[in-house]
């Protein structure tokens, strides 16, 4: 008889339940992880609220920490040892395509298209007790550091790759707007780049705690008029580095003006609905702005997000807002759409 696991499946919008499928067993390559930990992003409560959309059934998850329970054949075992603890990068690569080969990961153009052969479950599947891997979508996390701390290295991760895109200098203006869980660990990045950092939050707990967490100003863009605000604290000049952590058009074209001369701003968030937006050619020319986007996180910023996690010169607890257990799947996809939570972690075995 074969082994069972648990795992949580979408079957529809606002609707995930536990199911039995069967427990993988690593094939040659593979490492078998106990998932420990996954938290749920963004992108998963989009889902969730059916705001985004994927083929049902469905097994979300990719925020992921666990252990190696098992090692499969032909697996580096100097390197890799049962009990140690490792994030998981579920997203997927060709290795052969143009962007893998410039080293640019996140970019591969076979993102979203690899099958899987499986079974009929689409999906990431971090929301499963194990999963089987290939091992060089491992990184180790130290031994010591919490599972639900570890489940915190790809959102890292994608904030590291945005704050590289950024190319932020010692003593820039940098501003972030937005204070969500990608605008607080931006706050937090940007701090280790010695940036002033200066955020924009109309919650007043969101902006609080931006504040403990090292931003310089804050400042709440309902009560003040956002382009007079960065003027004001950048003697005129508009912020070196704009940051938008948004889902809003409306800031998204802000974002452009709020920018300073040889500036850069950054479109951070995915936006929804993604609504054209006016942008005056000839002040990109005249101020030599310019304007870039951040997705997914690279190997390389997933090998960074682990190390800082694991050394702790990045403590994301206090993004933490709950821990849920797994058989509660459904109650913690409520609780992470509620907009007074931080990231919600499922707490799997
Ligand atoms: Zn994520
Ligand atoms: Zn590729």
């Amino acid at each position: 008889m074969t082994a069972k696991m648990r795992v949580a499946v979408f079957k529809d919008k606002g609707q995930v339940e536990i199911q039995e499928v069967e427990k993988p067993v690593p094939s040659k390559g593979e490492i078998l992880v106990k998932i420990e930990a996954c938290a749920l992003c963004t992108w998963e409560q989009r889902i969730f609220k059916g705001i985004s959309h994927v083929p049902f059934p469905f097994i979300g998850g990719h925020e992921v920490s666990g252990t190696i329970a098992e090692i499969g054949e032909e697996v580096n075992n100097e390197r890799w040892k049962v009990g140690q603890k490792v994030a998981v990068r579920l997203l997927e690569n060709c290795y052969e395509c143009y962007y893998c080969r410039k080293g640019e990961h996140n970019l591969c153009e076979m993102i979203g298209k690899q099958k899987n052969q499986r079974d009929k479950f689409a999906g990431p599947r971090g929301l499963s007790e194990y999963l089987s891997i290939s091992s060089d979508k491992l990184f180790k996390l130290d031994n010591s550091l919490d599972f639900e701390v570890g489940a915190l290295t790809e959102p890292l991760a994608c904030v590291i790759h945005s704050v590289e895109r950024a190319e932020i200098e010692i003593g820039d203006d940098v501003l972030i707007i937005g204070a969500g869980v990608m605008g607080l660990f931006h706050t937090m990045m940007c701090k280790k780049r010695a940036a002033r950092v200066i955020v924009s939050e109309v919650d007043d707990k969101r902006r609080d705690l931006a504040k403990v967490l090292g931003a310089d100003e804050v400042f709440n863009p309902v009560e003040e008029n956002s382009i007079e605000k960065i003027k004001q604290l950048t003697e005129g000049r508009g912020a070196d580095i704009v940051i938008n952590t948004t889902a809003i058009s409306k800031v998204a074209q802000e974002a452009i003006q709020l920018v300073g001369k040889m500036g850069k701003v950054v479109f951070y968030s995915s936006q929804h609905p993604d609504n054209p937006i006016n942008i005056s050619p000839d002040r990109i020319h005249n101020d030599e702005i310019t304007i870039t986007g951040t997705v997914s996180p690279s190997i390389s910023d997933f090998q960074k997000s682990a190390k800082l996690l694991s050394t702790k010169i990045i403590s994301p607890e206090p993004l933490i807002s709950k821990v849920i257990p797994f058989e509660n799947v459904q109650k913690a996809f409520e609780e992470a759409i509620n907009p007074e939570n931080f990231r919600v972690i499922v707490k799997i075995n």
